[in-house]
């Protein structure tokens, strides 16, 4: 358990904000508006172009227009204070005070910022819910999808958002610009009124099928970006849209139809339905950090919470290569912030090298050298120049990295941190669960190949695969292993490039890991071509009552028999064509994970430690306890 002490410093480095209680968020429904005479397709409303991160100059002080002056109470937000602090020292010294750091004032500056903490309260999301509601007026298709995700998924989104962070308090009704900000309804909206919105601080709009939604060729699930700012450049509006289409009607059919591995009865889903609420409220979830800061135009408006001032002093031009290839001149943030590298295998990408970031990163992978968390590298949008996500490749189960699906992702500490180091929040970190893609595995995990020579090296079991997934015929040929995290399986996403149609890009030469076959790589192409289980993935929940429809390959009856879908069901690989879910519990104190198969329990006390499971020749493999047992 190498990987506990990193953590346990964590916990010391990062206080945890005192247990409160996260806020309800607010709607505002359109309901009454229905006989107005809406005349026009929705997708067709003429509406200005909102404003958008980038739009705004990076050298704007507290004082620019393009920023909102917002009442943080009578003291004032506590940059303010520092500020103003710093106007006095200014007055009272004769010479000229332009420097700023004597220990005096850092210990001044310092107090003033520790008093003010008791102003940082969980944040309250407003949802203007207008534009949903004219389209659920649209037909019985649109109506359902909105109401999943009025009822579900913007509930629990907010929820968990509102658990997480705190913000300073915003102290007077929040009112946006429609012109920086063009959703809702201009007129009705409460947001644009003269009046605002009361006990919110920040607004959303929430909207269906932009534009977004039919570009490319990948399903897009929905989008998101802030388009107002307080004076201290921290979002207070945004906009969030669904693509309708993509919502899985037949989740939303079963969330409502009873489960017969419930028990108790009440609202338990059916696995199916869990499954895709969890997909869209992960959507969700992420939709919503780019509009809280996670973005790449974000990162140059950071304030630094030790001292209350933008870490970016001095924003300065330059020409950047950015991740599209294409060469453009734009205002970079602070090297504390955000810094170019160059990978071993010679690529390009750009690092966050924020100290929350960089502390968990080292945590994260047990590996104290690390300067960083790398962005993604492969472009996901026109506008960005340095990434607007964690790549892939290293925070495969974290809930901002690039791609969703397959496996059962998570808000990471890692997040809460880019955000802390935002200086606009103050994260709750026990609400963060751990990421577990690589959790432990060392440097060698980051720093060298997935794959080595076409194998897959030890700090690389249980992350990544080697075996190629074909289908001859009617004959699958491939091999089912379980997914990174251990609560599904699937099947390893290695293919054939040259026997894909050309719509796929095979892989580019640094990220090729097989020698003589240039174009073996992972579906998952933005995971640097690096194969994991994760074609047909099923979860544990499902395995034991589906085996017909998954068209799992046959185990011996007496291994199926023992097979659990409860909540702790975790996947262990077998020496047969593909592993098994048991019941598994994991034990902090003696640092073993306790199996229970058949009424008996077997001990995994060490990673690779095999088990014949009772009764049966199959023999099971304990997975790395940094995974399975991550806390
Ligand atoms: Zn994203």
């Amino acid at each position: 358990m190498t990987a506990l002490l990193p953590i346990i410093v964590s916990l010391l480095l990062f206080p945890v904000a005192s247990c409160l209680t996260p806020e309800e968020p607010t709607f505002f429904s359109a309901a009454t508006l229905q006989n107005d005479g809406i005349n026009f397709p929705i997708h067709d409303r003429p509406r200005p172009r909102p404003i958008r991160r980038g739009d705004i100059d990076p050298k704007s002080g507290v004082d620019s227009p393009s920023l909102n002056h917002v009442n943080y109470g009578k003291d004032g937000h506590p940059y303010e204070q520092v500020q103003r602090y710093y106007q006095q020292r200014r007055l009272s010294t004769e010479h000229d005070y332009d420097t700023k750091n004597s220990s005096e004032d850092d210990n001044a500056t310092g107090r003033i910022l520790q008093e003010a903490q008791s102003l940082f309260q969980p944040l309250r999301i407003h949802f203007d819910m207008t534009e949903l509601d004219l389209w659920s007026m649209q037909s019985t298709y649109t109506a359902q999808r909105v109401e999943y995700l009025t009822k579900q998924v913007l509930p629990q989104m907010a929820k968990a958002w509102s658990s997480a962070l705190s913000v300073v308090r915003v102290m007077e009704n929040l009112r946006i610009d429609y012109n920086s900000c063009p959703f809702g309804d201009p007129q009705r909206s409460p947001s644009f009124s003269e009046q605002g919105v009361p006990n919110a601080d920040l607004v959303i709009y929430v909207t269906a099928n932009s534009e977004v939604c039919y570009r490319g060729s990948s399903k897009t699930l929905a989008s998101a970006f802030s388009c107002f700012w307080d004076q201290f450049a921290r979002p207070i509006a945004g906009t969030i849209d669904f693509c309708l289409d993509a919502i899985d009607l037949t989740s939303i059919d079963q969330l409502s139809a009873p489960t017969n591995s419930g028990g108790g009865g009440g609202d338990v889903l059916n696995p199916e339905a869990d499954k895709s609420l969890q997909l869209a409220v992960g959507s969700a979830v992420h939709e919503l950090a780019h509009v809280l800061g996670v973005t790449s135009a974000d990162m140059i408006f950071f304030y630094d919470s030790t001292t209350g001032l933008r870490r970016t002093l001095n924003p300065q031009m330059a020409e950047v290569i950015c991740i599209d290839g294409q060469l453009r001149e734009l205002y970079v943030p602070d090297k504390s912030v955000l810094q170019e590298k160059v990978s071993k295998q010679g690529v390009r990408f750009f690092e966050v090298t924020l100290p929350t970031v960089r502390q968990v990163v080292r945590n994260q992978f047990n590996c104290q050298t690390l300067t960083g968390a790398p962005l993604e590298n492969q472009p996901s949008s026109e506008a960005e120049c340095f990434g607007s996500h964690f790549e892939e490749r290293y925070f495969f189960t974290e809930n901002l990295s690039a791609v969703q699906g397959g496996v059962p992702e998570i808000l990471s500490s890692l997040t809460l941190g880019l955000l802390h180091d935002s200086g606009w929040y103050k994260p709750d970190y026990s609400v963060a669960k751990v990421s577990v893609f690589g959790h432990g595995a060392g440097c060698e995990f980051v720093e060298e190949n997935c794959i080595v020579n076409g194998e897959v090296p030890s700090y690389s079991e249980g992350s990544f695969c080697n075996t190629e997934y074909k289908i001859e015929g009617n004959k699958f040929l491939g091999s089912y292993g379980c997914d990174p995290t251990h609560t599904g399986m699937g099947v390893c996403d290695l293919v054939d490039f040259s026997q894909l149609s050309m719509a796929y890009t095979p892989p580019p030469p640094e990220f090729r890991y097989f020698p003589g076959a240039p174009s073996l790589g992972a579906l998952t192409t933005r995971a640097d071509y690096c194969p994991t289980y994760t074609v047909n993935a099923v979860t544990c929940k499902q395995v034991p009552g589906k085996l017909e429809q998954m068209k799992l390959p046959i185990l011996d009856y007496f291994a199926t028999a023992a097979e659990s879908d409860s909540d702790s069901s975790r996947c262990f690989n077998t020496d047969q064509q593909r592993p098994v879910c048991l019941e598994a519990e994991c034990d902090a104190v003696n640092h073993v994970l306790n199996v229970k198969v058949a009424g008996r329990e077997l001990l995994c006390s060490y990673d690779g430690q095999t088990h014949l499971i009772p009764d049966t020749g199959v023999t099971f493999e304990c997975p790395k306890l940094a995974i399975v047992c991550p806390e």
